[in-house]
């Protein structure tokens, strides 16, 4: 068994002891401040109570995984006026109450969920010395959606389809546009459940969606009052398909023209008749019986694909 002298798990412990285990893993055994500081009261008090140990995985040494044995302190608080009898050490900058690993590799955690997601995330971590299972990966996704949602008022959303597995199960992803953050994840796609979180956040004044009726409907029930428009991707994809479908229609694109130089003489014709036929029939309309039936503002305008329904 190797030993070191030195190590740095972060502010406020006492480093005790660095040991090799025969199974190849980093034991980090490490205690708390010598005084306790009341959360109530803010004094500070010496008189310990009691120990408790905590076991938190680190970022690994020498491409083999840490783990830091802590010892935390359980305090009296002396002062009299003060309600609380005890409290432990909460060492927040090394790692959050309960949690079974420090600070800093839950921040690692994050960053290669967001970016890789669940089972890839859970692949690279084991390569990198920090063992965590794919739903370890989701939750921390989902806790640091909740603390970004609890820390700010969100205005801005965008709400699409998160595939879970490509082509097989689909859940609901929702960014915050303003901060270009995922705030949530949904298990499913479904109008009742983007409804409801979109009712548990009546902040939120833009919604900007695909063109799926789906959260049209779910925004509808969840967020009247919120404006819906389209979003850029989908508004391209759109263009796109359309150009293909008409592209499609006319024939291969070759280069050439796809009318020959008659044809397109007499398109111009027809279009310049169908211009003059269009301004006799405004004038025209100008000076029709008093009891003639007005069509609806819109009726028969070709339908816009770039408006949203
Ligand atoms: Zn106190």
């Amino acid at each position: 068994m190797r030993t070191k002298s030195k190590w740095s798990p972060g502010p406020g412990v006492k480093i005790l002891g660095v040991a090799l285990t025969g199974d190849d893993r980093w034991i980090v055994s490490a205690a708390g401040s010598a005084i306790g500081i009341c959360p109530d009261c803010g004094r500070r008090s010496r008189r310990r109570h009691g120990w408790s140990r905590r076991s938190l995985r680190d970022l690994p040494v020498q491409g083999q995984s840490a783990t830091v044995k802590l010892l935390v302190s359980r305090w009296r608080c002396a002062h009299g006026e003060c309600a609380r009898r005890t409290f432990t050490d909460r060492l927040p900058t090394i790692a959050a109450p309960y949690a079974r690993r420090t600070r800093r590799v839950g921040e690692i955690v994050g960053l290669l969920g967001h970016s890789a997601g669940g089972r890839p995330g859970e692949r690279l971590m084991e390569r990198l010395g920090m063992p965590v299972s794919d739903d370890t990966i989701l939750r921390q996704l989902t806790r640091d959606a909740a603390a970004a949602q609890r820390s700010s008022e969100i205005r801005v959303v965008d709400i699409d389809d998160w595939s879970w597995r490509r082509a097989t199960s689909y859940g609901t992803i929702i960014v915050d546009l303003e901060r270009r953050s995922v705030i949530d994840i949904l298990d499913d796609r479904s109008v009742e459940s983007a409804a409801k979180w979109l009712r548990d956040h009546p902040s939120i004044e833009v919604v900007s969606r695909d063109r799926c009726g789906l959260y049209a409907q779910a925004t509808r029930e969840g967020a009247p009052k919120a404006k819906q428009v389209a979003d850029r991707f989908h508004l391209v994809q759109n263009l796109r398909s359309a150009i293909e479908e008409q592209m499609s229609l006319s024939g291969r694109v070759t280069g050439r023209a796809i009318l020959s130089e008659d044809a397109i003489v007499d398109a111009a014709t027809h279009r310049r008749r169908a211009r003059l036929s269009h301004r006799q029939s405004r004038q025209s309309e100008t000076c029709r019986p008093a009891n003639a039936v007005s069509l609806p503002p819109g009726f028969g305008r070709p339908p816009s694909w770039r408006q949203t329904p």
